[in-house]
């Protein structure tokens, strides 16, 4: 991150005009390097413009709000960065056009802020949100435009604008019985992250391999190249697990009309991972394997027989439901609900 003069600390936005602080942010925003190539026109008009290449535009829009999405202090010490806020906004919305299959073209951001809100937290913001672009791959995209107001509390929406690149969208509702159900990414380590982020003990005493955890809750890495991927190898269904494995399972499963079956050898490295922080809360990881969301790791379905495409792992199999049973997620055959997952810990 790169030194704010120690002047900049004291400075809230309450003492600029909009003016003035888009003046700061800008430059940050552009930091990225060149617009991406569909943007024809970016800040500074009323509007931006951007080309849809096959005529088609894939849109999405996500919203973190102060002390409802994030907090600014932790139970555990942590305090949340404009560059944490401003980089999981760009990763939460790059991985929903990643999880129809396409590419992310531009962002548009709305910013609103307390008067109280240190200009060096949103100098931060926008460095977080070219960071995140950037380093998470999405290398043809930039920020097209934005909005900034004043409220209570912080909030950030960014809405996203993708490509499919002439190609099909890839949906929840296509998994047929007899696919492979995969995951690309990683499951539960955010939630874990967040576990710790609540825990009362004092920040400095966490280990590097718990920071890794607290990381993915802050700044989280969904698979940007995973989605093209999937689509380009006949990926059936898809989506992102934002709101846990079982319960975005439970979506494609319901949309498909299928039983998502998932094998608990492939799970248990999963929970595996999440150790250094289930060890330290004496909590059960394979419950944040299923449950956690926020890593924004990809769910996708394939053909029997299809070679995975890279950084895709087998973790299930697509089933009929059959007799009276439902569309919805099993773990070796046994449903599975909230709470329902105890049985297959160890
Ligand atoms: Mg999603």
């Amino acid at each position: 991150m790169p030194e704010i003069p120690l002047t900049e600390e004291t400075l809230t936005v309450a003492a600029l005009s909009e003016a003035e602080l888009l003046a700061r942010i800008f430059p940050r925003l552009e930091m990225a390097g060149t617009h991406g190539s569909a943007t024809l026109l970016g800040p500074g008009d009323d509007a931006a413009i951007i080309a849809a290449p096959d005529g088609r535009t894939v849109i999405s829009i996500d919203t973190q709000v102060q002390d409802q999405d994030f907090r600014l202090q932790w139970p555990n010490g942590y305090r949340t960065t404009g560059f944490d806020v401003g980089w999981k906004a760009a990763a939460q919305n790059l991985s929903d056009i990643n999880a129809m299959g396409g590419v992310a073209t531009s962002l548009v951001v709305s910013l609103t802020l307390p008067p109280d809100t240190p200009v060096s937290w949103v100098a931060d913001l926008a460095d977080g949100l070219t960071a995140g672009i950037r380093e998470l791959g999405a290398t043809d995209c930039s920020v097209a435009g934005g909005d900034l107001g004043r409220g209570r509390e912080i909030s950030v929406t960014v809405a996203v604008l993708g490509s499919l690149a002439g190609g099909n969208a890839v949906l929840r509702s296509g998994a047929r019985a007899g696919d492979v159900v995969a995951l690309a990414g990683t499951v539960g380590r955010a939630a874990a992250g967040l576990a710790l982020l609540e825990a009362e003990a004092a920040v400095q005493s966490l280990a590097p391999a718990q920071w890794a955890l607290v990381e993915v809750q802050c700044r989280p890495r969904p698979p940007l190249s995973a989605g093209p991927l999937a689509r380009s190898a006949g990926a059936t269904a898809m989506l992102d697990i934002s709101d846990g494995l079982v319960r975005d399972g439970g979506r494609l499963a319901a949309a498909s009309g299928v039983v998502l079956d998932l094998d608990p050898a492939a799970l248990k490295p999963l929970a595996e991972a999440l150790r250094p922080a289930s060890d330290l809360l004496r909590a059960d990881p394979m419950a944040w394997v299923l449950g956690g969301g926020e890593d924004h790791g990809l769910l996708a379905t394939f053909p029997a027989g299809v070679q995975l495409p890279a950084g895709f792992t087998a973790i299930g199999s697509v089933q009929a439901p059959e007799g009276s049973s439902h569309p919805g997620v099993t773990i070796a055959g046994h449903a599975v609900g909230t709470g329902g997952w105890d049985h297959f810990a160890d």
